[in-house]
């Protein structure tokens, strides 16, 4: 049994006093109101014991981390078929990128950049009765969890200057890939990015790619563990980016980072951690999250390789 409540709370403070050369997104106006000082850390085991420090029980915006969920419930719906929309290669591009998309005729290098994810909700929307209202339900149970929600304020305020992403979507329209109205595609993506929730919950949810054994309260398996096993593969070779190697790297865990400032990362078969500090680095991801995690992995020995 490690202690991990001595470790995080050692690694916090060398941490937090180290300086934070990052800079709070502010390309969606309501991110750039968030305090950059905000700074958690949470880590729950398969077998559900969860440790916290700082601000790890306060909500931020999850923004990208929301594209494990919705990947998560494509892959439920579409099984292998999906991988005929969206690739499963590191982009090597920042998470905006409109650069290879005409190369690749429309299909999205990974579903963990921006056009990757825009695909993922088309396929959703094609599925679900009530998109908004399903996927929230479906995250609801995943993390046996009633008070997960969109921040209203937060998606309106991305579709207000979501210049790059309208960008996207029409491009990958232009070859067939989304079919269903890229508005109301837009209007959803913008949505899951906005959802809130505090590294407590983020450690909570993804539990299902850290356990094999995992089953909702409701008594539904979420993914194969083959399913699992995969998005943790994709995770690793493209959770971060063109930071991807990096993270690999230093940390060694799949992970995934959103411009909120979060990063999950999930050891198989043993815990999933996550780290808020909204500071970014240039490659859009937590400086200090980063830097956190590489000390966290070393510390206890943890990195899967
Ligand atoms: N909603 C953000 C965007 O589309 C998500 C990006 C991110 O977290 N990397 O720009």
């Amino acid at each position: 049994m490690k202690h991990y409540q001595k470790i995080i709370e050692d690694i916090y403070v060398e941490v937090k006093n180290t300086d934070d050369s990052g800079k709070v997104a502010n390309y969606i106006p309501e991110l750039g109101t968030i305090s950059p000082d905000n700074f958690g850390i949470n880590i729950t085991t398969i077998d559900k014991q969860s440790y916290g420090i700082g601000d790890y029980e306060k909500k931020f915006s999850i923004q990208s981390i929301s594209k494990i969920l919705t990947l998560t419930l494509a892959y439920q719906l579409e099984r292998e078929k999906l991988w005929e929309r969206v690739d499963v290669e590191p982009s090597g591009n920042p998470f905006n990128s409109l650069l290879q998309l005409e190369a690749d005729f429309g299909k999205p290098r990974n579903p963990f950049i921006n056009a990757g994810a825009i695909v993922i909700c088309d396929v959703l929307i094609s599925h679900l009765k009530n998109p908004k209202e399903d996927f929230i339900d479906f995250c609801r149970e995943i993390s046996n969890n009633p008070n997960l929600n969109y921040d209203d304020k937060i998606a309106k305020s991305e579709k207000s200057t979501g210049f790059r992403n309208i960008a996207l979507c029409n491009f990958i329209k232009s070859f067939g890939n989304i079919k269903n109205d890229v508005d109301v595609v837009l209007d959803f993506y913008f949505y899951t990015c906005s959802i809130a929730m505090s590294c407590k919950e983020l450690s909570t949810i993804f539990l299902f790619l850290a356990d094999d054994n995992f089953i909702t309260h409701k008594n539904n398996k979420i993914l194969t563990e083959s399913q699992a096993k995969r998005i943790n593969a994709i995770l690793l070779t493209c959770g971060f980016y063109d930071e991807s190697g990096e993270f690999a790297f230093r940390v060694g865990l799949p992970g995934k980072s959103g411009v909120g400032g979060g990063i999950v990362a999930i050891h198989p078969d043993e815990y999933c951690i996550t780290v808020w500090s909204p500071k970014l680095n240039t490659n859009g991801n937590s400086y200090k999250g980063m830097l956190f995690l590489e000390k966290f992995t070393t510390k206890t020995a943890s990195s899967i390789f």
